[in-house]
């Protein structure tokens, strides 16, 4: 994985399981921590590599990302690009198409803590394009 200023050298958690790559543009890997459960969540650790996003999606309960390490994109369908970095939460409500990621030049580490519903959890959509990714207005 490519390191960065902002990448620590001891992270928290295994790097996990390579990311599926038909939801995944990029480097990516998942560990998750806690299955499917009695509160109805569902929590990973997601690790991108700079450049690495997963494609658009909505969550039919909704998603927190809590972001412990490096620097990433978050976008809703018809907004721009945010800037995501460590210490950042980010409330994704239900059904609200998204993308999240690296950014073009840093790694990027989340926790995904996802609503498991009677309808799933996660609903995949379309790959996010290169001129997408390449849409931050810095
Ligand atoms: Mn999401």
């Amino acid at each position: 994985m490519k390191q960065t200023n902002n990448s620590t050298q001891n992270p928290i958690f295994p790097q996990g399981d390579k990311a599926n790559p038909d939801y995944f543009t990029g480097n990516a890997w998942v560990k998750l921590l806690v299955s499917e459960n009695e509160f109805n969540s569902i929590i990973g650790n997601v690790t991108f590599e700079a450049g690495a996003r997963n494609n658009w999606h909505t969550h039919p309960g909704g998603q927190i990302l809590i972001v412990t390490d490096g620097i990433g994109y978050y976008q809703e369908k018809g907004k721009p690009i945010q800037l995501i970095q460590r210490g950042d939460v980010i409330k994704i409500p239900a059904d609200i198409k998204h993308w999240h990621g690296a950014s073009k030049d840093n790694a990027l580490t989340h926790i995904a803590i996802t609503s498991a519903t009677p309808k799933g959890a996660v609903d995949w959509l379309e790959r996010v394009t290169d001129e997408e990714f390449n849409s931050y207005n810095q």
